[in-house]
């Protein structure tokens, strides 16, 4: 019989979601008093440790499904970050928020004050359903052929706190949406509903087995039509089937990426079926327009008359708790006080009248989070790093920004924006696989001594072509990287075609 890795012993021990009783008990007791394995339990929560593990910190992952933010939701993450958090909430590429330096005395009262706005860390990590992602303007988007908002309320009542689905073999992302761009990212999610027509009819097409870290693999289309009444049912399907099936001896060969590859996308749907107890009509075509990399800065009509969202940069997703307050005070009084988080790392305020238009874009706010970023700071995304994450080899937030400055500078005006990502560890959480120019963090030994260095891939994007970047080059120092990279676009603008993208 196949040996189940630690962390499978650890779970059929004691449920994640079991832990919250202790979580309050250490919340009295002190970090000391913290039972080893609960540390790893306290992911179902969206708690991690904070680097190094022997600080009594913690990070936090606070769930905003598909970026959807009130007015009063925005004030109390804000205040909690302020109060708990030394200030910092990052926007993540899940649309969640992620808190540093919070210490397990804090929790109780960060858990009610989530609870009282309607919000939860429940399940931002661990191995469990994730935060569900959607098209960031899900809802307003003039462009999708539905509005898939009660879906990703309804998924994420169905598997909150659900112990049927509390011990998958590892962590389960999902994306929703109805828009032809991708705005969702589908390829790179475990399952992913994408728009669909089958004649006049809209619907879905599901999408499984995508996913990122050391070993990326783009999602498979399962070839079947799915009505909007019956999404719920399938999604809840292929959730059970990777419980039952899913591999549970290797952590890095246990998502459902590796069993949608070694059956295929023909043997997971028979299987997938037989669960259900039912078949799904066959065909209908999917829909695309070309991928944006689901950046969407500046003012866009809605598809309610006579309103806007406005998308605004956030250089690599890091604001304060004061700046989220300003953005709340901002969308309340232009807009109807909603926000939404993006899975660029970035904000947008909707519902903004025709009339308030020219006013928002005068506050001043905007001055430092701009609808019209410039080229590379407005498109680099950036994982945790070794800040605080213990995963990580290299610093990357501040690495990014140095490196994304530094190309604004020398290419001033840039007309076709260049995706820069970067993961301080294979894990991939900053996406780099997905990026025109991804850096992937290393370590080089240069004069004795390790120092951070960077693989360089170039190439990579999702929507109807998609396909990882392939890298180019080894190990750069990372004070160097920058230079690089700026050869890189250098010899782009010289040898590229009239129309041609980075990409192509
Ligand atoms: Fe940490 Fe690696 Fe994820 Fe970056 S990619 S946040 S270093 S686990």
């Amino acid at each position: 019989m196949a040996t189940l890795s630690k962390e499978e012993l650890l779970k059929i021990e004691k449920d994640g979601l079991d832990v919250l009783a202790d979580i309050h008990r250490y919340a009295k007791e002190g970090f000391d008093a913290i039972d080893p394995g609960d540390f790893v339990r306290f992911k179902w929560y969206g708690i991690y440790q904070q680097k190094p593990k022997t600080d009594p910190y913690f990070m936090m992952r606070v769930k905003i499904p598909g970026g959807m933010l009130t007015y009063e939701q925005a004030v109390v993450v804000a205040e909690l970050a302020n109060r708990f958090g030394r200030g910092l909430a990052d926007v993540t590429t899940r649309q969640a928020i992620q808190y540093h330096w919070l210490k397990i005395e804090d929790m109780p009262e960060i858990f009610d004050r989530l609870a009282a706005v309607g919000m939860s860390p429940i399940q931002a990590c661990g191995d469990v359903v994730r935060n569900v992602i959607s098209s960031p303007v899900a809802g307003l988007d003039a462009k999708e052929l539905f509005d898939v908002r009660d879906l990703v309320w309804e998924v994420e009542k169905k598997f909150l706190s659900n112990k049927t689905y509390s011990n998958l073999p590892r962590k389960f992302k999902i994306s929703i949406a109805a828009d032809p761009r991708d705005l969702g990212h589908p390829e790179i999610n475990d399952l992913a509903l994408v728009p669909a027509k089958l004649g006049e009819e809209v619907g879905y097409h599901i999408l499984v087995g995508g996913g990122l870290s050391a070993k990326p693999h783009l999602a498979q289309n399962l070839g079947i039509f799915v009505r909007q009444e019956e999404a719920l049912e399938v999604i809840e399907g292929v959730v059970a089937v990777y419980r039952d099936h899913g591999y549970r001896e290797k952590r890095n060969h246990a998502r459902v990426k590796f069993l949608v590859a070694d059956w295929g996308a023909e043997k997971f749907l028979d299987v997938l079926e037989a669960h259900i107890g039912r078949t799904y009509t066959r065909g209908g075509e999917r829909q695309f327009e070309p991928w944006n990399g689901a950046y969407l800065y500046g003012v866009h009509k809605q598809k309610q008359a006579g309103l806007n969202f406005v998308g605004l940069s956030l250089p690599v997703g890091r604001i304060s708790g004061d700046i989220l307050l300003e953005f709340a005070r901002i969308a309340k009084k232009y807009g109807n006080g909603d926000l939404r988080t993006t899975n660029t790392q970035n904000i947008i305020i909707p519902n903004v009248p025709d009339t308030n238009v020219d006013a928002l874009l005068a506050e001043p706010l905007l001055l430092q989070f701009p609808p019209q970023p410039t080229a590379f700071v407005g498109h680099a995304v950036s994982c945790t790093g070794n800040e605080f994450c213990n995963l990580a080899l290299v610093e990357t937030k501040e690495r990014m920004k140095e490196i994304a400055y530094h190309l604004d500078e020398t290419f001033p005006g840039f007309d076709n924006p260049v995706r820069l990502h970067v993961n301080g560890c294979p894990n991939q959480c900053g996406q780099q696989a997905i990026a025109d120019i991804g850096l992937a963090g290393a370590l080089v030994r240069i004069e004795g001594k390790m120092q951070d260095a960077f693989d360089i891939s170039i190439g990579g994007g999702l929507g109807e072509h998609a396909q990882f970047n392939r890298k180019v080059v080894l190990k750069v120092a990372g004070d160097k990287v920058k230079y690089a990279i700026e050869a890189i676009v250098r010899h782009y603008l010289a040898h590229r075609t009239e129309g041609e993208s980075f990409r192509s």
